[in-house]
């Protein structure tokens, strides 16, 4: 059995695998290939990978040989000439692909004849926890974008009674109680700040005040319990009466950090204009959703401006800001995902039945085989 790292694209920071985690696929008889320089933005050289006992080969190298290749993103243009003429058959990719906003690459891919395991698609069980790279990459998220926040906000977090003046905590809101939501609220909180947050899952209201923050409910969500964990779309009038309550606390915020989203669709708008207009001079809107449409009409994704006064800033991709700890969470998703597939030998065992498995999958044998996707 050959497992291929590839180089991420140049707007990508970390890497699928670091030195680390190669001897544990070394001992039982697996050999590493990794692109040169794959884990350089990772702070993992390629003397590393060497010591770690992986092998350093060309991009075309890995793609010929390799049975496994791993690379977060999907291969870039230069590759699809190999996916084209039908090279990479019966090969398996394992990554994050987005498959429900790429679906004609995914199509592509499935006439090639790749099988393609997309951890984004892994259903949001216990037993998928240790897989689960949406929950690991969005901690770092919730983390960073508040550490964001702060950097850019030219007031202080914690409140301050000093010889000089009293200081005030910043108020912090905080829109989606999801993985990225909730460690956003804990770093918050960490930092001094008062936290008020809304979600449309009810079931999240203790995680919210455990943390210390305030829930600020809406009556009347529509029923997300057969959603798999995930939020479902609100109805019009559900949308307008959250807007006012939202508007109510937005007001009075400092810093808002926007986290909300529903899978495979554009991400809710949930702040307007008119709020942002009534923001105080300084303040700061993170929006996490930015890539799928943003939680505001005027972020833009990767972008960061002034709107009225107000920073907004764009980033749905904060966690590859951090790409040491993010590589090395997202490499250890990956080995617990290749436990499932390999033996204890290293052998290849696809179990279908297996619901993680069959969850994941989204092409194989020249077919797109994920319900969702289908
Ligand atoms: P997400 O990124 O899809 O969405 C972020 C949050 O935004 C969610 O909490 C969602 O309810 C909220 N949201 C959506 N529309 C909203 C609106 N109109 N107003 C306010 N909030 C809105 O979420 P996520 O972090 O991927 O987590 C989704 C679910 O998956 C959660 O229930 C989480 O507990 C669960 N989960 C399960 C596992 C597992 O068991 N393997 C792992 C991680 C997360």
């Amino acid at each position: 059995m050959t497992i291929g790292v590839l180089k991420e694209p140049a707007h990508e920071t970390r890497v699928s695998l670091l030195a680390e985690a190669v001897a544990t696929l070394t001992k039982k008889g697996i050999t590493i290939l990794v692109e040169p320089d794959a884990g350089e933005k990772a702070f993992c050289s390629n003397p590393d990978y060497e010591k770690s006992g992986a092998q350093l080969k060309s991009r075309n190298e890995i793609l010929s040989t390799a049975d496994i290749v791993l690379c977060i993103h999907q291969p870039d243009e230069s590759d699809s000439d190999s996916f084209r003429d039908n090279k990479l058959k019966s090969k398996i990719f394992i990554g994050v692909y987005q498959p429900l906003f790429h679906i004609d690459r995914i199509k592509q891919w499935s006439a090639s004849g790749v099988t393609a395991f997309s951890l984004d698609m892994l259903p949001r069980t216990t037993r998928a926890q240790a897989m689960d790279v949406l929950s690991s990459q969005a901690n770092i998220a919730g983390y960073k974008a508040v550490l964001t926040a702060a950097n850019s906000y030219g007031r202080y977090f914690p409140m301050f009674m000093t010889a000089a003046g009293s200081i005030a905590p910043a108020k912090v809101l905080i829109l989606g109680a999801g993985v990225a939501g909730l460690q956003a609220i804990a770093t918050a909180k960490r930092l001094g700040a008062v936290v008020e947050v809304f979600d449309t899952r009810p079931a999240v209201k203790e995680e919210v005040m455990s943390l210390g923050a305030k829930f600020v409910e809406v009556e009347g969500a529509a029923d997300a319990s057969k959603a798999g964990g995930y939020a479902v779309e609100q109805s019009e009038d559900f949308m307008q009466r959250q807007k006012a309550k939202i508007a109510e606390s937005i007001a009075k915020a400092d810093i808002v950090i926007t986290t909300a989203q529903i899978p495979g669709k554009k991400a809710p708008i949930l702040i307007t204009e008119e709020m942002i207009k009534a923001m105080r001079n300084g303040s700061v809107i993170v929006d996490l959703a930015s890539a799928s449409g943003g939680n505001t009409p005027v972020t833009k994704n990767n972008e960061t401006f002034k709107y009225n006064g107000v920073s907004i800033i764009g980033n749905s991709s904060l966690q590859s800001t951090m790409p040491g700890d993010a590589s090395k969470v997202y490499g250890k998703n990956v080995l617990n995902f290749l436990q499932l597939i390999l033996t204890k030998e290293g052998q290849l065992n696809l179990n279908w039945e297996d619901d993680l498995v069959k969850g994941s999958c989204i092409t194989h044998n020249g077919e797109i085989v994920h319900e969702r996707l289908k």
